[in-house]
């Protein structure tokens, strides 16, 4: 299996080459040469097994011969094993017809386990056969580096270390990052806010000697062994609810795109998913585009459901190459002026063919308190902000056939929210029972002005550290 980039300038890689180098080297995203594609019958073979081994072979028909199947079952064991069901990702029904599908089972209680936790070990796989080390450095407003210190805690082959702006995030959010005292991992508050800490990161990856000497990496969304690592849960639930012999139709709260394209390659090899709709809060630019073949970027607004804060989706630009016949040079050329001009212009053929499968749907803070307050009182369910968007995406714009059902993905857990959920419901979700003790555990990070020769001096005595170990 090899993987083309989007932008139809870079060599093609295979799965392990992709793995490592994130973003292409002419910018674009990787993408399979061609999308493996499963018969009727050998989708019916996957029906029932344990969520790891269909994990697994469905990985492995993306890997080609970089990682055996055996290799695949080990890691995908490893990384779903310890999450807080034992269906890792069930579904929950809310009416007659509509479903949500639980993703925040993992560690850190939000869908970025589902990925990343299969990613931390795929990049232990494959570097400790290399003899080579990595170091991750990220910046975090909140979520996204809890997930990653999840996910490369104890890696033999990984460090990590995560800027967070000092005070500005919330406690959960802190500790679930600050109690992690693996020896890999290092946590550096910075004094200024999230876009210090991003500048930071970006500063050291643009330091080129450093950025080799330390092997920096990233772990981004637009790593297409997140994707990859993505799409077992939705062939899971539409198996579970008859597919390939009965169509599906799935609702994602969208920021990045990553999750709902997941989705959108299980239909692309093969099972039959109806609609895919796309969930946004105030920031809208998905929706328009849907609605109106309008993809302009507006300012970022904050909302009640911050991970979905995002103008730009970065993962959009997969679809946009399939949309698009995969002509790399077009995808360039249209990602070019959306970056000049903030405007993207896509052929009304390519967004016709796009508005058949997806639809577009907003929610604003208001309307997102009143689904969470709804979903209470109908089905006694307790979601999320996240999660009701999709749910609420999932009622407006169920297909007409009121046989297909409707899966809802719920992105995160609500004890992860928890004012938004009390001010709906008057009930704060308490967390589960594996990290009821987050508030006495031991903490452990350091506070550091945000001066790059300090920081880089913090990166390379911790990776040292490591690597003489
Ligand atoms: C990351 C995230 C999203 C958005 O997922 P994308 O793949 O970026 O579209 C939605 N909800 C939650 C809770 C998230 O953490």
């Amino acid at each position: 299996m090899r993987y083309l980039s989007t932008r139809g300038q870079a060599p093609p890689r295979d799965f392990e080459g992709v793995l490592l180098a994130g973003l292409a080297e002419d910018g674009g995203l990787f993408v399979p040469e061609a999308w493996p594609e499963l018969s009727a019958g050998e989708w019916r073979a996957l029906r029932g097994l344990p969520y790891a081994e269909l994990a697994a072979r469905l990985i492995h028909r993306f890997t080609g011969n970089t990682l055996s199947l055996e290799a695949l079952r080990a890691m995908a064991e490893g990384a779903y094993g310890g999450f807080g069901h034992p269906a890792v990702a069930p579904l929950v029904q809310l009416d007659h017809r509509r479903f949500v599908l639980e993703l925040f089972h993992g560690p850190t209680l939000a869908f970025k386990d589902m990925a990343l936790q299969l990613l931390g070990r795929l990049f232990d796989q494959v570097l400790e056969r290399r003899g080579e080390r990595i170091t991750i450095v990220g910046a975090t407003s909140g979520d996204t580096g809890s997930a990653a210190i999840e996910a490369c805690r104890d890696r033999a082959a990984v460090d990590i270390v995560i800027l967070h702006p000092l005070g500005r995030t919330s406690e959960v959010q802190r500790r679930q990052m600050t109690t992690v005292l693996s020896p890999n991992v290092r946590n550096i508050a910075i004094e200024g806010d999230f876009d210090t800490c991003q500048d930071l990161v970006k500063a050291m990856f643009n330091d080129a000697p450093f950025r080799a000497e330390m092997r920096l990496a990233a772990v981004n969304s637009i790593n297409w062994a997140r994707i990859a690592a993505q799409i077992p849960y939705y062939a899971a639930a539409a198996l579970a609810l008859g597919a390939p012999d009965r169509p599906v139709a799935f609702s994602v709260p969208t920021g990045n795109f990553g999750n709902v394209l997941a989705a959108w390659a299980v239909r692309r090899m093969g099972l039959p998913v109806a609609r895919l709709i796309v969930g946004s809060n105030r920031n809208d630019i998905l929706a328009r585009f849907l609605a109106a073949n309008d993809m302009s970027a507006r300012p970022v607004e904050p909302s009640l459901s911050p991970s979905m804060d995002i103008q730009v989706s970065s993962n959009f630009e997969r679809l946009l190459f399939e949309l698009l016949g995969r002509d790399g040079a077009a995808t360039a050329a249209a990602m070019r002026r959306f970056r000049a001009e903030g405007r993207m212009p896509v052929p009304d053929a390519a967004w016709r063919e796009a508005t058949a499968l997806f639809r577009g749907f907003t929610l604003d803070d208001e309307g997102t308190l009143a689904e969470i307050r709804r979903l209470w009182e109908r089905a006694g369910y307790l979601a999320d902000p996240h999660t009701a968007i999709g749910t609420a995406a999932a009622r407006a714009l169920a297909p007409e056939d009121p046989a297909i059902p409707v899966v809802a993905a719920a992105t995160a857990h609500p004890a992860k929210f928890p004012e938004a959920v009390e001010r709906a419901t008057g009930r704060r979700p308490p967390l589960p029972p594996r990290l009821a003790d987050l508030y006495e555990r031991e903490e452990r990070f350091e506070v550091l002005p945000p001066d790059l020769g300090r920081i880089e001096t913090a990166v390379r005595s911790h990776a040292r550290r490591n690597r003489a170990a």
